[in-house]
């Protein structure tokens, strides 16, 4: 296989995995903003220790001209790592401008800010409405009214 510029080796690959961890640790003590998830976790089943970016994700707050976007990369792993290695180094100089989160809040992250940016003023009435709903347990009717 030929090495484009933009395409990286197998000990690069490991070298970037193991970069985007101790950021995530150093810069945003390695757990997801919105949740209790951890890069360093115990594996319920072998209740080993287990360090891996894998099910995280950096998250812009904002976006500067020139610098990288995963959008500009190819898809599937020929793009990603490349992004990566490019990315870690903004990280690293401007950690404020990033959230670490796991996939899952990343996902509720994006559907609101697709609403948000459009329509500002739904996502504190759907915000209303979370907070009003009590659905965990039935409720019993006094007097059945
Ligand atoms: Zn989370």
């Amino acid at each position: 296989m030929e090495q484009g510029e933009n395409q990286v080796k197998n000990d690069e690959i490991s070298a970037i995995r193991d970069e985007e961890i101790l950021v995530a640790e150093e810069l945003f003590n390695g757990k997801c903003f919105a949740c209790t998830r951890k890069i360093t976790r115990i594996t319920p089943k072998t209740k080993k220790i287990k360090k891996s970016f894998k099910g995280f994700t950096f998250h812009h707050l904002e976006y500067y001209i020139g610098e990288p976007r995963r959008k500009f990369y190819p898809k599937g792993s020929q793009g990603t790592f490349p992004y990566k290695r490019d990315v870690l180094k903004i990280i690293k100089l401007h950690p404020n401008e990033f959230v670490l989160v796991c996939n899952i809040h990343h996902h509720t992250i994006e559907d609101i800010l697709r609403i948000y940016q459009h329509h500002t003023d739904w996502v504190s009435n759907i915000m209303d409405v979370v907070k009003r709903t009590d659905t965990k347990e039935p409720k019993r009717r006094i007097n059945n009214v």
